[in-house]
């Protein structure tokens, strides 16, 4: 039988730095993909079709979801953002671990599906940082911004359905305990008894 990949699912309020964590890990661990989910909100600058996000229309969501092609979908602020099961499926059996970057509704939906995927809830150092780091440029007015913090705080409520909670005070202190938790499930004794089953098999040799 060969090796499947693991499935972990990454949650955080926006202005935790789930992205920058994500994409860090990325470019240390060959292991691990994302998925690129798609989503019917409109592209920001700098963002690309693709790459960030597959931006489709609602039209087009909703022929998905009516093809059965997403493993999770929901609403978040407004906009629909889904997960491709294929792509995931895929992945999972080549062996490739996957990381999902979605929000609290869709890790539930995932759990239950998928149990044996392992969750990862990203929190802000403390809300004075978090206010900081929602109020961007000082461009957004006064209201926009106590918006965006009323809907951390909602997604914030959840952190305790997930499996692990790292605090991203530092980021290279949250990066390494992010790429800890990808080791030791790596490590388990079921995982490296496949993996090393020649070693195994030589060691004790009589
Ligand atoms: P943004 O539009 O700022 O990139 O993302 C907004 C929120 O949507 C974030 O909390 C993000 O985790 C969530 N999100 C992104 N992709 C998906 C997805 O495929 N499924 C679900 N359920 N949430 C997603």
């Amino acid at each position: 039988m060969s090796l499947k990949g693991t499935l972990y699912i990454i949650s955080a309020p926006s202005g935790a730095g789930k992205t920058s964590l994500v994409r860090q890990l990325l470019s240390r661990d060959a292991q691990v993909r994302v998925s690129v989910s798609h989503t019917t909100r409109a592209m920001r600058p700098g963002e690309a079709n693709g790459t960030d996000y597959n931006f489709v229309t609602q039209a087009q969501f909703n022929d998905m979801i009516n093809d059965g092609q997403f493993l999770e979908f929901a609403e978040v602020f407004d906009n629909k953002y889904g997960t491709s099961q294929t792509w995931v499926q895929q992945e999972l059996d080549q062996g490739t671990d996957v990381i999902l970057e979605i929000d609290w509704q869709g890790a539930a939906q995932v759990r239950r599906l998928m149990p044996e995927a392992v969750s990862i809830f990203i929190l802000p150092p403390s809300r004075e940082a978090l206010r900081a780091r929602l109020t961007g440029r000082g461009q957004d007015d006064v209201s926009v911004i106590e918006r965006r913090m009323a809907d951390a705080v909602s997604e914030m409520s959840h952190y305790a359905e997930f499996d692990y909670m790292v605090i991203n005070d530092e980021f290279d202190l949250a990066l390494s305990e992010l790429q800890a938790v990808l080791v030791t499930r790596r490590l388990r004794q079921s995982a490296q008894q496949q993996r090393h089953a020649g070693l195994i098999t030589d060691l004790l040799s009589e």
